[in-house]
């Protein structure tokens, strides 16, 4: 059977193992699994995201809100933009999805860093568009403008703070250099790991009504599955111009976003203590990995998110480390597929943390 052209270079994403998997493959009791392989918040969601879901359970008959009311009003209340600004998607990756789809074709070239979210290159792959790399692993925007003058792309990602490594582009910078991007490019900002960055450091903060409102070809994204805690309810968002939110809204299969999952994340957007609590957890628990990185002589980049690169040194191999750990239930992100002998390791709580430290330091 004949498939579409474009599905043959495309190499199915491999999510962090499933914990189930793990209970499968080595017999090991989930009790004895840590998972810090895909950045969920080791502190679970605000609990009363739990009370009000449990509600919506009794009755689960009809379809979604489609309109999604609640939590478009909730969310540009907290941008301070209009609900014709917002559109939510089954996690921001659906996002990425629609405006890829939108915007580019089989002609476009799509602009993105180095090492970062493997997404990006998957849905430019759907509609075979071509994937430009700058070569630095940081964003280099002096780079990446230069290859946009170059290749004229379609679309440029800017993955701020950037997965898999953890920096962050400073704020005025990414101004700066979108102000000089032509009004026919996309720029797709993807703040999934924003909320942990702007607690840390005020300057690599986005404020986002004042980028959409300065620009009209740039795209926010965002997500409730990292900081929120609610990664099992897939549910992110894009903030943007409304003539870009009316054509991504052309893509949205109806009713994409679940009640349940429409619910929990505007609970979830209301209790800002929660979010507050765990950043400062994570935080306090990732010098704990920079002291470990240190006595082990790791580098360690330093991370505006909810987890940490740990760049091994040429006679450790992050496959087989993470390989090792996996057989003792520690499952973490081998960044070998990135062209890199790094690990990328989620900021658990202190007891997973420990359970960490201790297995690496048996392993080294
Ligand atoms: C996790 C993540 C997302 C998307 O998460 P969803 O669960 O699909 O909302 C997007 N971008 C980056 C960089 C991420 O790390």
């Amino acid at each position: 059977m004949k498939f579409n052209k474009n599905l043959e270079n495309i190499k199915t994403y491999e999510a962090g193992k499933p914990i189930e998997l793990v209970v499968r493959e080595f017999g090991i009791a989930p009790k004895d699994i840590v998972k810090l392989a895909s950045n969920e918040n080791p502190y679970g969601c605000s609990p009363k995201v739990q009370e009000a879901v449990v509600n919506i359970v009794k009755n689960m008959a009809l379809y979604p809100d489609d309109s999604m009311t609640k939590l478009k009003t909730g969310l540009s209340s907290r941008f301070k933009v209009s609900d014709e600004n917002v559109i939510i998607g089954s996690g921001s990756d659906q996002v990425i999805e629609f405006l890829v789809h939108a915007k580019a074709d089989s002609n476009s070239k799509i602009l993105i860093n180095s090492v970062t979210f493997a997404m990006y290159e998957i849905y430019a792959k759907h509609v075979g568009a071509q994937i430009i790399r700058t070569s630095s692993q940081k964003h280099d925007l002096d780079e990446f403008y230069e290859l946009y003058k170059k290749e004229n792309p379609e679309i440029i990602f800017l993955c701020t703070p950037n997965n898999p490594t953890g920096d962050a582009i400073d704020s005025k910078d990414l101004f700066n250099f979108v102000s000089k991007i032509d009004t026919d490019t996309l720029v797709v900002v993807d703040g999934a790991y924003m909320e942990y960055a702007a607690a840390k450091d005020k300057s690599k903060e986005i404020v986002v009504s004042e980028l959409i409102e300065k620009f009209s070809n740039v795209i926010y994204l965002g997500t409730f599955s990292k900081a929120y805690g609610l990664g099992g309810m897939r549910t992110g968002y894009g903030i943007s111009n409304a003539k870009i939110i009316k054509e991504l809204y052309k893509l949205r299969p109806p009713f994409n976003i679940t009640t349940l999952s429409l619910e929990a994340a505007s609970v979830a957007l209301d209790d800002e203590e929660f979010v507050n609590k765990s950043i400062t957890l994570n935080f306090e628990q990732m010098k704990r990995y920079e002291e470990f990185a240190n006595k082990q002589k790791i580098d360690i980049i330093e991370s505006y998110t909810n987890f940490v690169t740990l760049c091994l040194n040429s006679n450790q191999n992050s496959t087989e480390i993470s390989n090792s750990l996996l057989q003792k239930g520690m499952i973490v992100r081998n960044l070998s597929g990135y062209g890199m002998n790094a690990i990328r390791v989620t900021v658990g709580t202190d007891e997973q943390n420990s359970r960490f430290f201790d297995l690496v330091s048996e392993l080294l």
